[in-house]
């Protein structure tokens, strides 16, 4: 086996394991494979390892790198938009995204419920927090939390899945995880369905797993290190 798929068969073990000492179902997990910063030829090759989750965190890199895949591939797949978003570059990641993390402020919200209203397939959207008493960190305080969610309900193109949180560098995962998950306790008393947590990367996943993470976004720990 090549070494990608060494690695990435060492984390799909390891997430299991993880899964059956939580008492999760493994089929309750989504590994997104982060994929920036790398080739297209790596999610194809991913593609063949069997992987069907991807994340990219920049428009001008995942676009192309979109096109270019799905000239190349015909499996079906989904891409997550996990990286800030600036409103101009909307227009072009609803071109091929299929989640977006990363819903993180109003101006955000405003322009995606202009730009999905038609949509067949509604945009699917996990409301990023800031868990951080830290404004700068980016994500929606949990104070304006259910206001914020009750909006995205009232958008006919996007579809709650759930929350998103990014850990600090300088603190331990357990404490951020576990306002996450209390927070969607509260959401999925508004909406039952948005039960999804995107929390957990490479140096962490096994812990957001003890957490209920639904959606694990893990890079280098299936890619190896990024080329950049
Ligand atoms: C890059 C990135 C990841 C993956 O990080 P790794 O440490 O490589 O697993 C996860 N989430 C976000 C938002 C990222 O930008």
């Amino acid at each position: 086996m090549t070494e990608l798929g060494l690695r990435y068969q060492a984390i799909v073990d390891r997430i299991a394991t993880a899964a059956t000492s939580h008492n999760r179902a493994v089929d309750d997990l989504t590994v997104v494979v982060v994929t920036k910063n790398n080739p297209h030829q790596l999610v194809l090759d991913l593609l063949n390892l069997g992987s069907r989750d991807f994340g990219e965190n920049r428009d001008q890199e995942a676009a192309p790198k979109a096109k270019q895949i799905a000239l190349e591939s015909d499996k079906s797949f989904n891409w997550h938009f996990i990286g800030q978003l600036q409103t101009n570059k909307v227009k072009s990641v609803l071109e091929y995204a299929h989640f977006l993390h990363s819903l993180d402020r109003s101006s955000l919200l405003d322009e995606l419920k202009k730009r999905t209203i038609d949509r067949e397939v509604p945009l699917r959207v996990f409301v990023q927090v800031n868990l951080t008493d830290d404004p700068e960190r980016g994500g929606v305080a949990a104070s304006d939390l259910m206001a914020f969610s009750e909006r995205v309900l009232d958008s006919p193109g996007l579809e709650l899945v759930g929350l998103m949180g990014v850990g600090g560098l300088a603190v331990a995962p357990e404490g951020e995880f576990e306002k996450l998950a209390i927070l969607s306790q509260e959401i999925q008393k508004l909406a039952p369905s948005a039960a999804g947590l995107s929390m957990g990367m490479s140096g962490d996943f096994e812990t957001a797993i003890a957490y209920g993470a639904t959606h694990l976004r893990i890079g280098t720990a299936i890619t190896g290190n990024r080329p950049n």
